[in-house]
C-alpha cells in the first residue's frame, strides 16, 4: 500500500473517522478518477471534514485504486490526484494521512479492501484507537473493511452508496448507519 502523510502529526492516542475517497468526498466514476479533471467535489465534503478535524477526530482517507494494478494509471498519477482532491477541499487544517491499494482483486493483498489492512497500518502509524474510530464509505467492501478491522461503519448513498445496501450482511444491519452523504454523516458522529 501507498502511504501519503498528510502534513499532521498523530501522536495522541486518537479516535479517526476513515473516509473511502471515490464516491464519498468526490464524485464517483464508472471508470475510475483517472485525471484531475475527473474531479468533482461532492457538496458539504470540506465542510464536514474540516468540522470532524476542528473536533479532534484524526481524518484518513483509505481507498483502492486497482487502476494502477491495471496499468491505467501509474502510481505517482494516483498520488498527484489524491493531493488535487485534498487540496481543492480547501482544509484549513490538515488530514492526518491518505492509504491508497495499487493492486489488483487478484493480487489477494492484504490492504485491498474489504480486507483491512490499510485501516490497521494507519491505527499502527499514527496510534489510533480503533473501537473510537468510525469508517464512512459507500461500498459494501468499505462496510467489511471496517468490520474486520474493528471500526464503526457508516454507509453514505453518495457514489455506489444505494447499489451496495442490498450486499451489505442484513444480519448485522443493525450496526449499520446509513446516511445519505458525507455532511450527515459528519453530523451523525459529531453528534456522539
Ligand atoms: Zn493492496
Amino acid at each position: 500500500m501507498i502511504h501519503i502523510p498528510g502534513g499532521k502529526s498523530g501522536t495522541t492516542k486518537n479516535a479517526a473517522v476513515f473516509l473511502d475517497r471515490d464516491g464519498v468526498i468526490n464524485e464517483n466514476r464508472d471508470n475510475y478518477v483517472l485525471d484531475e479533471g475527473d474531479i468533482t467535489i461532492i457538496d458539504g465534503s470540506a465542510k464536514a471534514i474540516e468540522r470532524m478535524i476542528e473536533f479532534g477526530y484524526q481524518i484518513i482517507i483509505v481507498t483502492n485504486q486497482q487502476c494502477v494494478g491495471k496499468g491505467i494509471i501509474k502510481r505517482e498519477k494516483a498520488k498527484d490526484i489524491n493531493h488535487e482532491v485534498i487540496r481543492r477541499l480547501g482544509l484549513l487544517q490538515p488530514i492526518t494521512a491518505t492509504y491508497f491499494c495499487p493492486h489488483l482483486a487478484t493480487d489477494l493483498c492484504e490492504c485491498r479492501k474489504p480486507n483491512p489492512g490499510m485501516i490497521l497500518t494507519a491505527a499502527q502509524q499514527y496510534e489510533i484507537d480503533l473501537c473510537k474510530s468510525f469508517f464512512i464509505g459507500d461500498a459494501d467492501t468499505d462496510v467489511k473493511a471496517a468490520r474486520n478491522a474493528g471500526v464503526k461503519p457508516i454507509l453514505v448513498l453518495t457514489g455506489r452508496g444505494k447499489q451496495s445496501l442490498s450486499l451489505i450482511d442484513r444480519t448485522q444491519a443493525e450496526q449499520l448507519i446509513i446516511e445519505n452523504d458525507l455532511a450527515a454523516a459528519a453530523n451523525f458522529i459529531l453528534e456522539q
